[in-house]
């Protein structure tokens, strides 16, 4: 894989691990959230619940003192007792029935006058208690004579001189309607919220589902701390298994618990539908970074990529210009673009400094055998017509042998000066080996290559040379193609006629002529 495309993974990899982490944690704070604010909400809602029922339960027990302390100073008119009794229920609205009892258990009215004959006596344990201790009172839910759940409130009649005449009650009836239900049953929500009420022993005194009331669900760990009198919310399993966030509140003067609750899965309904849309709405900017991400990592691979492929070239002329057309947009890639130009000039030198050296004669800085090959090799690809000229000092070994070899090595050095001097811009000159040289003038004709070598040989006599004494040369000229129909050949022809110029008596020029066919009488 292409660094690009690492680049592409890491940052790609990165942008999707970001994102799944931000929408967990904002799923996880969300969904927190959520089940904190609806325990919070329930706990209020019970807690003021409470306060309502407390404050109800507190007017009627006040209507019944009200009710007591107007019977205190006439128990003995029947007309007057039944007419509190009726008063008191319309008035009220809370009580479902009135009864007034005397201090001996006789029942002297009831209202409505069809559940009890008034004139009947009760001997409750209920009434015998509250006979002793003359304090208002209501009682635990239990199921009446007629079969209905039902709570008694009542207050003692006691006159003015402090005698007790008997008691003042009321009954509310738990599963039908009244003012209580009215504040209960108010706060049952569409959205799955509802409330019940136990009373102190856990039992279900009121549930807006009827069929649960006078259940007991004494273990839910909610109904146990409700019913020890403790407010508070928590998040429990209720007996059917559902999970539940619920708030509770007890009510002081009846010992009763009011819970208010919401499952947990309904309260989280949304949360998925909100995460998918936060999700949606993250999609346009996934894409858009997956573009620019894609764009990035291109920018940042490519001068490296180039460098990578430019590299492959080698150490060429080409090479080098290509990699210094890159560009490298940030410091490291500008630093391995110089690195990798410093290593191939280097390279570059060292090759040219290698090539100069195998092709060059290292005593007169000419071209050597190899140079002039390589050029005769091009002139032959090029088609490239040429005169030669081949030079051979005279007597060169008896100029070693009076003044030396290092003299010698002189005089070589100054035929060289010469020849160089002699020549054009586009002419080749090569020591061929030894005392010997080869001049290559390409576009030159023979003709004029005769009037440069006879120039040359005459400055090779008359200048003045390292040796101190005459020093003379031979020269051959010959010509491709007129001379020779092969590149090869010509410097053969031109040494045939550096040959015949050494048998013509040395120091002078001779232009190679085809050979003269041989006469068929010769001898
Ligand atoms: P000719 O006129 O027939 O060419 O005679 P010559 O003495 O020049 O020819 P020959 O081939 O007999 O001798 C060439 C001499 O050149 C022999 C050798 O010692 C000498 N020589 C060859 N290379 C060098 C060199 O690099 N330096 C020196 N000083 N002498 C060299
Ligand atoms: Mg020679
Ligand atoms: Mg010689």
């Amino acid at each position: 894989m292409g660094l690009s495309g690492l680049i592409l993974l890491l940052a790609l990899g990165s942008v999707l691990l970001t994102m799944a982490n931000t929408l967990y944690s904002s799923y996880r704070v969300q969904h927190d959230l959520l089940i904190r604010n609806t325990l919070e909400a329930n706990r209020v809602y019970a807690a003021k619940l409470a306060e309502s029922t407390e404050t109800h339960l507190d007017s009627t027990m006040q209507q019944l003192a009200y009710s007591a302390s107007v019977l205190a100073s006439d128990m003995d008119d029947p007309a007057h007792v039944s007419e509190e009794a009726e008063r008191l229920r319309l008035q009220t609205k809370s009580l479902n029935s009135v009864a007034i009892v005397r201090e001996d258990g006789m029942v002297l009215a009831v209202s409505p006058a069809a559940l009890r004959r008034a004139g009947s006596s009760v001997k409750t344990d209920w009434g015998h208690k509250l006979l002793i201790t003359r304090t208002p009172a209501i009682s635990e839910p239990f199921t009446s004579a007629g079969g209905r759940l039902i709570i008694f409130i009542s207050h003692p009649i006691i006159n003015s001189a402090g005698r007790l005449l008997g008691y003042v009650g009321g009954t509310i009836y738990l599963n039908s309607k009244n003012l209580l239900h009215q504040i209960l049953d108010s706060h049952y929500y569409r959205d799955s919220s509802y409330v019940y009420v136990v009373d102190r022993q856990g039992t279900v005194i009121f549930h807006p589902d009827g069929s649960h009331v006078g259940k007991s669900i004494c273990k839910n760990a909610v109904i146990l701390a409700v019913t020890g009198g403790a407010a508070g919310a928590r998040q429990i399993v209720n007996q059917n298994g559902v999970e539940m966030l619920a708030g509770y509140a007890p009510i002081a003067s009846t010992g009763w618990g009011i819970v208010a609750q919401r499952s947990t899965q309904a309260t989280l309904a949304g949360l998925n539908d909100l995460a998918l849309v936060t999700f949606g709405n993250s999609i346009p900017f996934l894409l858009l970074s997956l573009v620019f991400i894609l764009w990035f990592s291109r920018w940042i691979s490519r001068p490296l990529g180039r460098l990578a492929d430019d590299a492959r070239m080698g150490a060429t002329a080409e090479g080098i210009a290509r990699i210094e057309r890159i560009q490298a947009r940030y410091v490291e890639a500008d630093r391995l673009k110089k690195a990798l130009l410093r290593g191939m000039s280097l390279t570059s030198s060292k090759l040219d400094r290698l090539n100069h050296e195998t092709i060059t004669d290292a005593l007169t800085g000419l071209r050597n055998r190899r140079g002039l090959d390589n050029a005769l090799g091009l002139y032959e690809l090029g088609g490239q017509s040429f005169a030669v000229i081949t030079l051979d000092v005279d007597h060169f070994k008896s100029i070693n042998d009076r003044y030396g070899h290092d003299v010698g090595d002189e005089v070589l050095k100054h035929i060289a000066g010469l020849m160089r001097a002699g020549s054009r811009g586009g002419d080749m000159i090569c020591r061929s080996g030894g005392e010997e040289f080869v001049i290559l003038l390409p576009g030159t004709t023979v003709e004029n290559a005769f009037l440069i070598a006879e120039r040359l040989r005459e400055a090779v006599e008359k200048m003045p040379n390292p040796s101190g004494g005459v020093v003379t040369a031979s020269l051959g000229v010959a010509h491709f193609p007129s001379s020779a129909e092969l590149v090869g050949e010509v410097l053969k022809k031109s040494d045939i006629a550096l040959y015949q110029a050494k048998r013509n008596g040395r120091n002078n020029t001779v232009r190679y002529q085809q050979e003269p066919a041989v006469p068929a009488d010769a001898p």
